[in-house]
């Protein structure tokens, strides 16, 4: 994602903290208390502009979204949608670094992941920086429940080819890959990203994979 850096982000945000969690190290294992309901967590890292985190805690009242992301000026954006959405009582935003989610979440504390459209970073000494290598899903095995699962969808096909290697080889079922999503008939299930958005206007096909943890 191109940044470009937004004057006074990091005091938006720290004027938010109904909507931007900021005392997250406190909360580790105590998520629920955020929420206005106790009800599964789902989290969606590297959010981006938060148009996926927003449409799902719309679609999903009986779920609990939080939305992750690293960086105030796309964070910033991200809390501007939740304010003009109306503040939703399941979603909660946290800036942090996808590599510390071990020390803000509990094991066990987390229902589901989502990774969106993440960075692809194609050059191979930055594979370590892709969200499904695994010390990401190290990270991600530690704070799911056991029968949590990875929702990953990409336009990058050679991230997408890395990724089914790297969740197989981590030992993990793939429980659905679709090569052009949005070909499915059943799809009304689908909240689009922006990024999704954005390539499959262009024809795009669009992959995604589901992926739990052998038990
Ligand atoms: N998910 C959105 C979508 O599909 O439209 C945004 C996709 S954008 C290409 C990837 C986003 O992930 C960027 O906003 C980036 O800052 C964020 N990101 C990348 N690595 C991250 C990390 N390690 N921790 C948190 N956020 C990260």
């Amino acid at each position: 994602m191109r940044l470009r850096k937004v004057k006074g982000a990091a005091e938006t945000i720290a004027a938010h903290p109904n909507i931007v969690v900021q005392n997250e190290k406190e909360l580790k294992g105590n998520w629920q208390s955020v929420f206005e309901k106790e009800q599964p967590l789902y989290i969606e890292v590297g959010m981006g502009k938060g148009q996926f985190v927003i449409g799902m805690a719309q679609k999903n009242p009986h779920l609990n979204f939080i939305g992750i992301e690293k960086f105030d000026s796309v964070m910033v954006r991200a809390l501007e949608k939740v304010i003009e959405a109306g503040e939703l009582p399941n979603l909660k935003l946290l800036k942090i670094d996808a590599d510390e989610l071990t020390e803000i979440f509990e094991e066990n504390e987390v229902a589901g992941v989502y990774l969106n459209f993440s960075d692809p970073w194609p050059k191979p000494r930055h594979a370590k920086r892709r969200l499904t290598h695994e010390n990401f899903l190290k990270l991600y095995q530690t704070i799911m429940k056991e029968d949590g699962a990875i929702r990953f969808k990409t336009d990058n096909r050679l991230l997408f080819e890395y990724s089914l290697a790297s969740l197989s080889q981590y030992g993990m079922i793939l429980q659905d890959v679709a090569l052009d999503l949005h070909k499915r008939e059943d799809l009304e299930w689908n909240v689009m990203t922006e990024y999704e958005q954005k390539f499959s206007a262009k024809g795009q096909p669009i992959y995604r994979l589901e992926a739990v943890f052998a038990q």
